[in-house]
């Protein structure tokens, strides 16, 4: 059975090491912290029963749990087939997690990354095979999203990189194939083009996060708005983005106000905080400010 070490139990990595298990992989999820961890199993083991109750679990929640173990350092990926990394969205964090996997996994296992911004090729030079790392950006809530785009490196081999799509459609998703690294990849910079717009309109007072979400569905036929998409990606991955972005120069891609920032700071993170451009109850479900 082929053993998969998915590197960050938070909001995409639990959901990365959710679908990974349904479709009958081995699953590590290491995370250092042991909270993280267990918050992650449970929310797996809920979201698998749900599954379950629609009819579109092939076996029992408990047969998929069984193949999730946990881990929390990183001696466990000897024993990985493949590795997705999926740790906060910070270079230096990630630079010390491919200088371990780089130090501590066999030369032919490919190395994946998750990472929203940050350029593939950056964090390979770190490795002393930059052929084997790729890019797999799986969009959130993972096990309701059907895309992950597939990035190409400077130097990810096409081997790697094909190896990447067929792991992708294994998992009952649709690969989009991107083949240069560019900042933000495609789909980010796209998002974050409109994004941008949408966060100054909010600042300069012309619209509510509300009105442009409900624009954004009635008039362009998105399913869900962009306020909505970001509260539940998490506000601070956004900032970490937008930071990296501005960095690497892609200054049009990055709204010029500083609202997420503030937000941020004051706790705002979006719905696993409770609150963000929306507020959200235990369930999750969005409810009125002044409730
Ligand atoms: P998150 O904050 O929910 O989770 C990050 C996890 O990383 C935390 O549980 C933290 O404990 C863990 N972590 C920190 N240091 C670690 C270490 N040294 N080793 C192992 N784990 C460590 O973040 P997230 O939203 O799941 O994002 C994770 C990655 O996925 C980021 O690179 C982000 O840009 C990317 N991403 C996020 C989204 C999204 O919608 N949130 C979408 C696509 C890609």
């Amino acid at each position: 059975m082929t053993t998969v070490l998915v590197i960050g139990a938070g909001f995409m990595g639990s959901g990365i090491a959710q679908v990974c298990a349904q479709t009958g992989y081995r699953v590590i999820l290491m995370d250092v912290n042991e909270q993280a961890l267990e918050k992650a199993l449970s929310a797996i083991k809920w979201s698998l029963d749900k599954f379950s109750s629609k009819g579109f679990l092939k076996e029992a929640p408990e047969s998929c749990m069984e193949r999730i173990a946990t881990a929390t350092n990183l001696n466990a990926s000897a024993e990985a087939d493949r590795v997705i990394e999926a740790a906060f969205e910070d270079e230096n964090l990630k630079n010390t997690i491919f200088t371990e996997l780089d130090r501590l996994t066999p030369s032919h296992i490919p190395l994946a990354t998750n990472t929203s911004s940050i350029p593939i090729s950056r964090l390979a030079e770190i490795t002393r095979n930059p052929e084997r790392v790729l890019g797999l950006h799986f969009f959130g809530p993972v096990p309701f999203m059907g895309l992950v785009e597939v990035i190409k490196g400077e130097k990810t081999s096409a081997a790697v990189f094909n190896q990447g799509v067929e792991f992708i459609k294994s998992l009952g998703k649709t690969p989009v194939k991107v083949h240069k690294d560019i900042p933000g990849f495609v789909m980010n910079r796209i998002f974050g083009a409109a994004f941008r717009e949408c966060v100054d309109l909010v600042a300069d007072g012309i619209a509510s996060p509300e009105d442009i979400d409900i624009g954004m569905r009635l008039g362009y036929g998105w399913n869900i708005g962009p306020f909505e998409i970001a509260d539940n990606a998490g506000l601070d991955t956004f900032a970490r983005v937008g930071e990296t972005m501005l960095a690497l120069g892609e200054d049009h891609l990055v709204a010029k106000s500083d609202l997420i920032i503030k937000m941020v700071k004051e706790g705002r993170l979006g719905k696993k905080a409770g609150q963000g451009f929306y507020r959200y109850g235990k369930d999750g479900k969005k409810v009125p400010w002044d409730s």
